[in-house]
């Protein structure tokens, strides 16, 4: 991205490019001229987004406190998710269910009671 010093800067702060990212850009384009991978400005968060991160935070926080706090031996991976779901309802988050993680294979060795009960969801 070429952008004049004196352009407002490409994150949307109403900053002029010079007093906002310029310095930060130019240390991102010596690590990519020195061969390291860097992000792209897409994965530059706003401080709207950094605000939204900080919120799903507490929620996760809450869910995993919950979890850590209730769990024991014979609880299922529904009522986990059932909790997990409620929590984040109730302080306004929108909840991902752990079968969703498992089904985009983001966990290797799903034991095989966890496999039929996520075939039967499916089959649902
Ligand atoms: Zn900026």
């Amino acid at each position: 991205m070429i952008l004049g010093r004196n352009s407002q800067c490409w994150c949307g702060s109403g900053l002029k490019y010079k007093n906002c990212h310029e310095a930060f850009d130019e240390k991102i384009e010596e690590y990519k001229r020195h061969g390291y991978k860097v992000p792209g400005h897409n994965l530059i968060k706003t401080p709207e987004q950094i605000e939204k991160i900080k919120k799903s935070a507490v929620i996760n926080r809450a869910c995993l406190d919950h979890v850590a706090k209730n769990i024991r031996a014979g609880i299922s991976t529904q009522e986990i998710d059932d909790w997990v779901s409620k929590i984040t309802k109730d302080m306004g988050g929108i909840p991902a269910t752990l079968l969703v993680v498992f089904r985009r294979k983001q966990i290797d060795n799903v034991p095989a009671s966890l496999e039929r009960e996520m075939d039967r969801k499916r089959k649902k």
